[in-house]
């Protein structure tokens, strides 16, 4: 896969980098990589791979544009209205970088299209943001042992994943509640047009670091992204051994479609309103409150009684959470108490609670005195 002269002035400022240089562009056009949900993860993630010089690179979405899509969605623009996702982008993409081969891919991914979509690249990055697609994508790419940079956005906060077949768990592993994930889609939650921006960018550099084998990937370790507190972190996961599909033992030999609740809320999840908690909190019977911001957060105000313990160290700590306490976690906006909700599930704690909308959501309607920063 030897370079032309124009690919050499294309790609001049990675064959600078002595990391990058000839070896690794020639990686990056020999790469296959699906963009799997050409949305708002979907949009950067391929437009910096085509940029890159990824050599053939597929869209796969089913959807066509709408005008609320381009807030955030910056493959497209207001031509692009109403026209299928998967070739507006493709030509877009097309248009950036005529050198690479883009494939689109009008269809909507299920149980019995997965394998022979997927087989045909090297690496998938998924951008989806439906909870069964991602589930789906997993398990494929485990069964097909095909790298995976799953992200996921909710609101104002984001997560990024790396699965490697050679090392660290898969997405499963870390959530094996299928089809009970965290997140909301954003026509339900709202979302800051600028995040699935930066995870989407990020999802591409752990693509280009995946193809050219520099640095470290996110493997083990689920990244997420606070954009109104500005701020990384991460847990630490390990391979299950039970795990249905990359365990000692595997159940899910076969990417199967999941059944989805029809709202896209996790089933094993309660939702509590700001009002139907404060209702419970007039009751004799009080339930556990477990509040997952950091102490900088949870210090400038909380509510009376709660069990503080940051999200980071949830999965740690989950033996302070009493066998039957029913917990309900918040946060401030929502999103990483939705995930605490998930680590409960997964450590058999039932019927985990959210508060949906956070703190900001009760100081919105119930106590305008809390300070929630
Ligand atoms: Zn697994």
């Amino acid at each position: 896969m030897a370079l032309s002269a124009d690919e050499r002035v294309r790609y001049q400022r990675h064959l600078t980098l002595a990391e990058i240089g000839s070896a690794g562009q020639e990686r990056l056009k020999a790469a296959r990589v699906l963009v799997v949900g050409a949305g708002g993860l979907g949009s950067p993630a391929a437009l910096y791979l085509a940029a890159a010089g990824c050599g053939t690179l597929g869209l796969l979405d089913c959807d066509r544009v709408e005008l609320s899509n381009l807030q955030r969605q910056v493959l497209f623009d207001t031509a692009a209205v109403a026209r299928p996702k998967a070739l507006a982008g493709a030509e877009r993409l097309g248009a950036l970088n005529p050198d690479i081969t883009v494939i689109a891919h009008e269809v909507e991914l299920d149980a019995a299209n997965v394998r022979g979509l997927l087989g045909g690249y090297d690496l998938v990055l998924d951008g989806s943001d439906r909870l069964a697609t991602r589930y789906l994508v997993n398990d494929a790419c485990v069964v097909l042992r095909r790298p995976l940079v799953s992200a996921a956005i909710h609101r104002f906060e984001g997560q990024l994943f790396t699965y490697r077949p050679d090392a660290g768990p898969c997405y499963r592993c870390v959530f094996p509640a299928a089809p009970e994930a965290p997140v909301a889609n954003c026509a339900e939650a709202g979302v800051l047009g600028v995040l699935p921006g930066v995870l989407g960018t990020l999802q591409a550099t752990e693509a280009i670091k995946l193809i050219t084998g520099l640095g470290s990937t996110l493997t083990g370790r689920l990244l997420l992204y606070d954009a109104l507190e500005m701020r990384f972190s991460e847990l630490r996961t390990t391979r299950r051994p039970d795990c249905p599909v990359c365990g000692a033992h595997p159940t899910l030999r076969e990417p199967k479609d999941s059944p989805m609740p029809s709202d896209g809320v996790p089933t094993g999840v309660r939702r509590l309103s700001a009002a139907d908690l404060a209702q419970l909190l007039r009751q004799d019977a009080k339930p556990l409150l477990v509040d997952v911001r950091e102490a900088d957060e949870y210090e400038a105000g909380h509510l009376p009684g709660v069990l503080h313990i940051p999200l980071g160290e949830l999965p740690a700590r989950l033996a302070e959470i009493p066998p039957g306490a029913a917990p309900v976690f918040m946060c401030r906006s929502g999103g990483r108490s939705l995930n605490a909700c998930l680590l409960a599930l997964r450590a058999n704690i039932a019927s985990p609670a959210n508060l949906e909308g956070g703190l900001r959501a009760w100081a919105a309607s119930i106590d305008p005195t809390l300070k929630v920063i």
